[in-house]
């Protein structure tokens, strides 16, 4: 048996799984299930851990984001609109403050004298 806290960032994350509390010889418990792989453990009265067999989690969700690339090369003749040119190499810029939730990459367009954001279909990396 191993001891896992109820939430893993990068492992399992127990929810209670019966609605009602079991009683052992030990005293109560609760059975609480992994939301990623479904493995099954008991919680014994309030304690913070989760007692279940040494399993490795699926939970593959909280893996850090590859950062981003420093240059892209343009792919599609839509990033034309924002006044950027097909097959071109930007450089990465910082996302503005407000859009750091947004996917895809932001580089300067000379043309409008700004920021513009291009979509992870308008880009490849470039090393
Ligand atoms: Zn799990």
């Amino acid at each position: 048996m191993t001891k896992y806290p109820i939430k893993d960032e990068e492992g399992h994350e127990f929810e209670k799984s019966n609605l009602v509390t079991q009683k052992s010889r030990d005293g109560l418990y609760d059975i609480y299930s992994c939301i990623h792989c479904g493995l099954k453990g008991k919680r014994h009265g309030l304690s913070n851990f989760i007692h279940a067999r040494e399993k490795k989690c699926t939970n593959k969700t909280l893996l850090p984001p590859a950062p981003p690339p420093k240059f892209v090369k343009t792919i599609v003749g839509s990033v034309c609109s924002v006044g950027l040119v097909l097959n071109e190499v930007y450089e990465v810029l910082p996302a503005p403050e407000e859009y750091t939730h947004l996917d895809g990459v932001w580089v300067l367009s000379e043309l409008r004298g700004t920021k513009v954001r291009l979509l992870p279909t308008e880009y490849v990396k470039v090393e």
